[in-house]
């Protein structure tokens, strides 16, 4: 069974701008999805459909895995979401913001130590544990945000647009990264993007969207042409 099925989702917003209609769309635990398409083709709609920021006005959501008829809203501990501003809390840490959803969870900083100095370990900065978020270059932040949406060890992760604010080295830099972390841990992934090469190049399978109203034209399994490991 899928992770997670989206059956004729659609979406009217109050102003009466249809922004999804009737999309359909399977996804399979430890697949790294592309959402491409244009701006306002309803790609960030999609995705804060399936986090449960948002709700259909038609079709439905479903966990097809879960047991029972688990409603949509307890998944929510199981999915995390990494926005295209970093949003670290200026005040805190690293360690403290990497420890901010384990503490929502009542995980004490003690308790969490060794799964923040774990999370910050795979993005690279296990030694800016101490260090505040006006230290840290852009892409370091960003790292820092992946970090945090990695240490509940979440069943999906969400990205929109998540390095589109980067310079495009970084971009790349954090591509690179992201694969890597993929490959080696097997998350399912759904990525939201309107770059061609980003999606060809981290994804297993792009969802291709149009506009007016969103809908999925093109659905393709990508080949990698370069080993993945
Ligand atoms: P994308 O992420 O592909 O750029 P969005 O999902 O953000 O697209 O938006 C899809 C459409 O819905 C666009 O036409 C956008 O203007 C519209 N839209 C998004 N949010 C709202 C809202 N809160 N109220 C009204 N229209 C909205
Ligand atoms: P990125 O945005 O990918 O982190 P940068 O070019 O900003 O790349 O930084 C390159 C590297 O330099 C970083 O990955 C980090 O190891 C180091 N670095 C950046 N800023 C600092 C800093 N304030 N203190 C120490 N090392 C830093």
């Amino acid at each position: 069974a899928p992770l997670i099925s989206l059956r004729h989702v659609s979406k009217r917003f109050a102003n009466g701008t249809l922004a999804l209609n009737d999309l359909s769309l399977d996804i399979a635990q430890g697949e790294f999805v592309s959402l491409l398409g244009p701006s306002g083709c309803g790609k960030s709609t999609a995705l804060r459909i399936i986090a449960g920021l948002a709700n259909a006005s038609g079709g439905k959501l479903e966990w097809p895995s879960a047991s029972g008829a688990t409603p949509v809203a307890e998944h929510g501990a199981e999915i995390s979401f990494v926005f295209q501003e970093p949003t670290l809390m200026p005040w805190a840490t690293v360690f403290g913001n990497v420890h901010l959803p384990l503490k929502l969870k009542g995980v004490s900083r003690t308790a969490a130590r060794d799964d923040v100095m774990a999370a910050l370990d795979m993005v690279g900065l296990a030694g800016f544990a101490d260090s505040y978020p006006r230290e840290l270059s852009g892409g370091m932040k960003m790292r820092v945000s992946i970090a945090r949406a990695l240490v509940t060890k979440p069943r999906l992760l969400l990205m929109d647009e998540p390095f589109a604010a980067l310079d495009e080295i970084t971009r790349f830099k954090l591509n690179n990264d992201l694969l890597h972390l993929w490959s080696t841990f097997g998350w399912t992934v759904i990525f939201v993007t309107h770059s061609v090469f980003e999606s060809v190049y981290l994804s297993n399978r792009i969802v291709v969207m149009a506009a007016r109203p969103g809908r999925v034209v093109e659905d393709m399994t990508v080949d990698a042409p370069y080993p993945r490991e």
